[in-house]
């Protein structure tokens, strides 16, 4: 079965490279550009992992990850930061919000890649 990866970030040039950088390895990508509408797409699909923005609108990445977790079939959905925000202090917030990782942009895509299969499969 192949694995659906669910990217939340409003930067259309980031889900792009996401894309392009998964897809042809055969994930399904779903894409949303705010936290808020990660929520409502991860309600209708279930994804095996998660890559979720920090800054964005309407809703922050720290919010759309709290969210997620409270949602069945997500509460042990891998679930990585991939942010511009690279400070100890933002860093740990979202440890103590039990994510799986946090990748630095801009990212390499080997990267990625290695993430992805280690947490998604
Ligand atoms: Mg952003």
């Amino acid at each position: 079965m192949a694995k659906t990866i669910l990217c939340i970030d409003d930067s259309p040039t980031i889900r792009l490279l996401v894309r392009k950088t998964l897809e042809p390895l055969g994930y399904t990508i779903l894409e949303a550009d705010d936290g808020k509408t990660g929520v409502e797409t991860a309600r209708k699909a279930s994804a095996d992992f998660v890559l979720v923005d920090v800054n964005m609108p309407i809703m922050n990445g720290f919010d759309c990850v709290k969210m997620l977790k409270t949602l069945p079939n997500y509460s042990s959905t891998p679930m990585v930061f991939l942010t511009t925000e690279s400070g100890e202090e933002k860093r740990n917030q979202g440890r103590e919000l039990g994510v799986s990782g946090w990748m630095v942009k801009p990212f390499e895509a080997d990267a990625l890649v290695k993430i992805v299969r280690m947490l998604a499969g």
